[in-house]
């Protein structure tokens, strides 16, 4: 198979987690017979330094022609940086929501998985933590209260203010369609998240999920109330598989969920349109503390990576062996310096990008 892939190293760490992260890709490619073409596309504060803007329409152009991109992650330090002198709408991240948009990204995927090597990161309990969690929160990214319509008005000397939270049937229809397409390639099972007691956003959002359940008997789905689901996202994560929720619940719901595991070196992300396409990218910002040093964790990255091979390529097999790669590191005692623990050893970037890479 040839896989055409669209590549933004991006700012701070970027450059250096995706090459490792190419490494290990090329890697797969090679040992299962496929073949990769990168096309390298600028975006944020390496594309201002170019172009002067944060995403010209030639990259928008280029994502669009490849099958999925890849992405390391974008921005500076505000403090610093002179991309933060320019005004809000030329500054790196104002690339990264146009390109987000332009690409029609609706569904973002966070999973939450805890490494047992890890589980001293854990912040929860041993007798909680020892169970493991293995979740992925599928977040709708383009609607609900984030883009309602709002606004503030002022009667009398007093302040109000109005935010509107909707939803259409079809913006439900087609997040739920990716979680239950999702939750069968995982354990077949939807915990769909709303407040159906309170909101009659919730109450569509219910009917409509149910509705799609029908067309995916061998799914099992159950429904939560936010309030609860943040609850037992401290009490007892092992019971989630999939979590489909709205934008804003998602946005905390996903938070918390990324905090549980305790590493933040080590969470994919992958945001998805209703084609194959995906733009896979580590949860974390471009750590620009730690840029150029060869300390960063690429691994974050490497796991969106496998994301990428098994939801837009339906490469099952391969995504496996790189999450496989990432457990037998874990496993032989190597960790970057955010992940470091006594007793194990202590690695770079470059050279845990070719542990991971000999290990596929
Ligand atoms: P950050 O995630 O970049 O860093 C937070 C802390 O975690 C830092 O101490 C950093 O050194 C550490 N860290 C992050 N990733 C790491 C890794 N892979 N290995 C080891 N340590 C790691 O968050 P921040 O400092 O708030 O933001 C820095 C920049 O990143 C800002 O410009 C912000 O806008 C941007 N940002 C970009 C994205 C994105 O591209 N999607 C997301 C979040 C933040």
């Amino acid at each position: 198979m040839v896989l055409h892939i669209g590549c933004i190293p991006g700012d701070g760490i970027g450059p250096e987690i995706v090459r490792e992260t190419r490494k290990v890709l090329d890697r797969v490619a090679a040992k299962y017979g496929h073949e990769i073409e990168y096309s390298e596309i600028l975006l944020g504060g390496a594309s201002i330094d170019v172009h002067g803007i944060p995403l010209t329409q030639e990259a928008i152009e280029a994502a669009k022609g490849s099958d999925a991109v890849l992405m390391g992650s974008i921005g500076g330090d505000a403090a610093t940086s002179p991309w933060y002198q320019l005004p809000p709408d030329k500054r790196p991240e104002a690339g990264l929501l146009a390109i987000r948009k332009a690409l029609g990204l609706f569904a973002n995927l966070r999973p939450a998985l805890l490494y047992q090597e890890l589980a001293g990161a854990c912040p929860l309990k041993e007798e909680i933590s020892r169970a493991g969690f293995d979740m992925l929160i599928m977040r709708e990214l383009t609607g609900g209260l984030y883009f309602g319509e709002r606004r503030t008005t002022v009667e009398n000397g007093m302040r109000t203010a109005v935010d509107t939270l909707t939803y259409n049937e079809e913006e439900i229809r087609r997040i739920a369609v990716k979680a239950f397409d999702i939750a069968r390639k995982r354990r077949n099972r939807v915990t769909s998240v709303d407040k159906a007691n309170v909101l009659d956003s919730s109450r569509l959002w219910r009917d409509v999920v149910n509705h799609v359940a029908k067309e995916y008997p061998d799914v099992e789905l159950s429904h939560m109330l936010v309030d609860n689901c943040a609850m037992q996202l401290v009490k007892d994560p092992a019971q989630f598989d999939v979590i489909l929720t709205e934008n804003m619940f998602g946005d905390i719901l996903s938070d918390e969920a990324s905090m549980v595991t305790g590493s933040i070196g080590m969470l994919a992300s992958a945001s998805l349109n209703d084609t194959k396409f995906g733009l896979y990218e580590p949860s974390h910002g471009s750590a620009p503390d730690i840029a150029g040093k060869d300390i960063a964790n690429p691994i974050a990255t490497v796991l969106s990576a496998s994301m990428m091979l098994r939801y837009s390529f339906d490469l099952d097999r391969e995504a496996d062996a790189m999450e496989s790669a990432v457990q037998q590191v874990l496993k032989d005692g190597y960790r970057t310096g955010d992940i470091m623990s006594a007793g194990c050893r202590q690695v770079g970037c470059t050279e845990m990008g070719d542990l991971l890479a000999e290990r596929i």
